[in-house]
């Protein structure tokens, strides 16, 4: 089993770049962190479906969602956009990664009611657009400013991008690593926290307060609620502000 506590550090925005350096300079890195104690095919078909809340459309009826976008900026919104679907991932063959991310892609492609989004797995990292890693230790915050809460338990994880002039430009990353001995421990936190990293690299950027929802900062189950489905399903009806170059 798993069990522990949820270290959650999101990352604000770097401090503006000093007078005089190019614009492509101004880049900031967005690293949101976890740490828990504990082929697809699609059309991107929005414009089909209605955007009334309700049966028969495009969103999961009676539900409410959460915000998602960046806490520390609320106009920073950030989803894949047609062009790119489906999204490419790569997960490095390390333990249960691939199964486990495999499932994540599968948990969130199946949250769409519309066929509005779709996922792929690739075994080149270089035409990734999501890397996924199994590293034994977190890589070094480099945000210029972060927000931590420390806590202790049984892995950790952390999504991270940069961006430069209003766009990603590189892959979005996901590291998961372990942070107990509890193999067993370890094994069950990879399943959730994959998940719920994968929910942050789909453009889900905050985190919901209902403990029930694999969007909290403290998920404990790889399951989504209504919650997570509809703040998901709102997400990819939402013009962003945030995007990856053209493709
Ligand atoms: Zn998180």
């Amino acid at each position: 089993m798993s069990d522990g506590h949820t270290d959650e550090r999101t990352g604000g925005r770097r401090l503006p770049a000093p007078a005089g350096r190019f614009a492509a300079d101004r880049r900031r890195r967005t690293t949101l962190r976890l740490s828990v104690g504990a082929s697809v095919i699609g059309i991107f078909a929005a414009a089909a479906c209605g955007d009334n809340v309700g049966p028969g459309t495009c969103f999961e009826p009676n539900a409410t969602s959460y915000p998602f976008s960046l806490p520390a900026d609320s106009n920073f919104i950030f989803r894949w956009p047609g062009s790119y679907v489906p999204v490419r991932v790569y997960a490095e063959p390390a333990g249960e990664l691939v199964a486990n991310t495999q499932a994540a892609m599968q948990l969130w492609v199946g949250a769409f009611r519309c066929n509005e989004f779709a996922m792929q797995m690739v075994t080149d990292s270089t035409r990734a657009d999501i890397i996924v890693r199994n590293p034994p230790v977190l890589p070094p915050a480099v945000a210029a400013f972060v927000v931590a809460a420390d806590s202790v338990g049984a892995c950790r994880g952390v999504t991270e991008f940069d961006t430069a002039q209003s766009a990603l430009d590189a892959p979005m990353r996901v590291y998961v690593s372990p942070v107990a001995f509890d193999s067993a421990a370890v094994a069950a936190c990879y399943r959730f926290v994959t998940a719920h990293e994968i929910g942050h690299a789909l453009g889900l950027l905050s985190h919901s307060p209902d403990p029930a929802d694999l969007m909290h900062t403290q998920p404990r189950r790889r399951l989504l609620t209504a919650a997570d489905r509809y703040t998901i399903q709102r997400l990819y009806h939402t013009t962003p502000t945030i995007g990856p170059p053209p493709r």
